[in-house]
């Protein structure tokens, strides 16, 4: 008895059992319903989504000679002729090993005949990209003024080495991977018919390896069915398929996260053991933690990412507990190290290095979340309670350091910077940008109360003005440090004139000899010499890491500067990963 493969017996005889292209279904039926179907017609798609399908259920339902328009009656003489592939109107042709100007002629020759039972003559070439120019040249002026009894249906997994001269003839539709969730339903609809039950589990994997693509997926069922019989468990699909289960991809992001080297290398020796090819599992274990990323930045990942309901969830279960950036480190530095060991000689010890790296990469906190446990800490209160506890000191720690909020920020605590050498008097707002970090901390003077009535007694307008503008003001160790969110704001005080004025009138009110200090996000209000660019990039970039603060949270903190993100999208928090690595891009 001989055995029909699945892909043979379960290829859709109409639109109807079409399994996913629902867009480029209706179009096609649209056309046929207003007898408006073009004469060429180009399928494109990876290998096994339905492309000569398509076609065939196309010619049937051209040639239908008793169905409704839109949908081939598929019991007709046409109907049955074409399904059995003995219809002698329907010329299939493979472009890949008929692809010389020979066939064509006399294809050519062949189509000047009026066709013999049906309406139409119907020409599929599949893999048309395959045809040899002279091919191609002679097909287009065929395609140029088609004979209306004749249509042509091309089918191609490389649409670009189609010559943009015939694309421009065809009209083209464009076939996607299959969606997951349409996968699983229709293998699960096809074990079932053939009294096979799978475990869950197992159809996952199945979904997994197949990739979107129908006919991969039919071809590792039917290995799956002559191994296993009648119970398909996830242990045999696993050993078949040589894959994991995907709780050994979650367990090994969730190794790798929680910096545990030694469960993630379990894992791989799972893997390893299994019998999976380890660039599968790179592949899986990446696509793993993009999801994460996607989860972690996206109000609703299931739009974007095409996975069963529990996969979903346990990702982001695993998303909430870890920092947008957290994730998005690890991410972009697995795939470096992941793509090398893909085709390194040794992929098992290039993933082993891998992992070490993963497990050494440490937690990001957004210095803006450092600066606000560095208030608490020097206001002598208690830390706010963080959904998941942070350890402050056992564990050393990146910072991100981010453009100062572009809204007003509290005053900032006053911070005894030590005993700076005696400054040169000219460019005051220069001197402050590359001090040490600081060792102690010590509160200054607050004039927070004071600062609206000494803005009141300036009599200049413009410096009145300006000095309002201030995000704050602060005094310690004889100098008078003004902070602005735009180094536009203060210009105006840098003035020779204004800036004595100033110094003089902060002296007198304050009843202290004291040296007035910018503080501004800007690179310290330099002139841009070469007016912007990468170059003020770079300055902005150049000042962020030499902020006092930033290297103050740096070293209470015991962490180090990893990264510097400027930019309007990083003054929030969490930004889009996508954006993220635009930016990285740019750096
Ligand atoms: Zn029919």
């Amino acid at each position: 008895m001989s055995y029909l493969v699945l892909a043979r017996k379960s290829r859709p005889q109409n639109f109807a059992q079409v399994v996913g292209q629902q867009h480029i279904v209706r179009t096609l039926q649209n056309a046929l319903l207003r007898s408006r179907v073009p004469h060429a017609l180009i399928f494109s798609g990876v290998r096994g989504t339905g492309k000569t399908t398509l076609a065939r259920i196309m010619a049937k339902a051209l040639n239908c000679e008793s169905g409704q328009p839109p949908e081939p009656c598929c019991s007709c003489r046409s109907c049955k002729e074409i399904a059995a592939g003995s219809s002698v109107d329907l010329h299939e042709i493979d472009g890949a090993s008929n692809r010389g100007i020979q066939e064509i002629r006399e294809l050519k020759e062949n189509i000047r005949f009026m066709p013999v039972m049906s309406r139409f003559k119907i020409i599929i070439i599949d893999e048309v990209h395959m045809l040899t120019t002279e091919a191609f040249n002679a097909l287009l002026k065929t395609l140029e003024e088609p004979p209306s009894h004749v249509y042509f249906m091309f089918a191609t997994t490389e649409l670009h080495k189609v010559p943009v001269t015939i694309l421009s003839r065809c009209q083209r539709y464009e076939l996607k991977r299959v969606g997951s969730k349409e996968l699983a339903a229709h293998f699960a609809r096809l074990a079932e018919s053939e009294g096979i039950t799978m475990e869950p589990a197992a159809l996952n994997m199945v979904v997994r390896a197949a990739g979107g693509s129908v006919r991969d997926g039919l071809s590792l069922l039917d290995q799956l069915f002559s191994y296993c019989g009648e119970q398909v468990a996830a242990a045999d699909a696993a050993e078949v398929l040589g894959m994991v289960g995907g709780d050994v991809i979650a367990g090994t992001a969730k190794a790798l996260l929680a910096h545990d080297l030694a469960a993630a290398l379990e894992r791989l020796e799972t893997v390893t053991r299994s019998g999976m090819d380890l660039k599968r599992f790179i592949n899986e274990l990446l696509a793993w933690f993009r999801s994460l990323v996607v989860c972690a930045v996206s109000k609703d990942p299931a739009q974007l990412l095409d996975l069963p309901a529990d996969e979903l969830a346990l990702l982001q279960e695993t998303a909430a507990s870890h920092s947008a950036q957290s994730l998005f480190l690890l991410f972009t530095l697995l795939m470096d190290s992941l793509e090398k060991a893909a085709w390194s000689s040794r992929p098992r010890f290039a993933v082993e290095m891998a992992f070490i790296r993963a497990v050494q990469a440490e937690d990001v906190v957004p210095v803006t979340e450092l600066l606000g446990r560095l208030d608490s800490i020097l206001a002598g209160t208690p830390l706010p309670q963080a959904a998941e506890p942070m350890p402050l000191y056992e564990k050393k720690k990146t910072v991100i350091a981010e453009s100062k909020p572009p809204e007003p920020a509290p005053a900032r605590p006053t911070v005894e910077l030590p005993s700076a050498p005696p400054m040169p008097e000219e460019p005051p707002h220069l001197a402050e940008q590359h001090q040490p970090a600081p060792k102690a901390a010590a509160g200054g003077r607050d004039i927070r109360k004071d600062w609206p009535d000494f803005i009141k007694s300036v009599k200049k307008p413009w410096i009145a003005s300006a000095l309002s503008k201030a995000a704050s003001a602060n005094l310690e160790n004889g100098k008078l440090i003004l902070s602005y969110h735009d180094s536009a704001e203060c210009s105006t005080l840098k003035i020779k004139e204004q800036f004595a004025e100033l110094t003089a009138l902060a002296s007198d009110f304050f009843q202290e000899s004291l040296r007035v200090v910018f503080d501004e996000p800007r690179a310290c209000g330099l002139p841009t010499e070469s007016g912007g660019g990468a170059d003020a990039v770079r300055k902005e970039r150049q000042a962020l890491a030499n902020d006092p603060l930033v290297l103050m949270a740096a070293e209470i903190f015991n962490g180090q500067v990893s990264d510097i993100r400027i930019g309007a999208q990083y003054r929030k928090p969490l930004a889009a990963a996508e954006e993220a690595a635009d930016e990285s891009d740019e750096a």
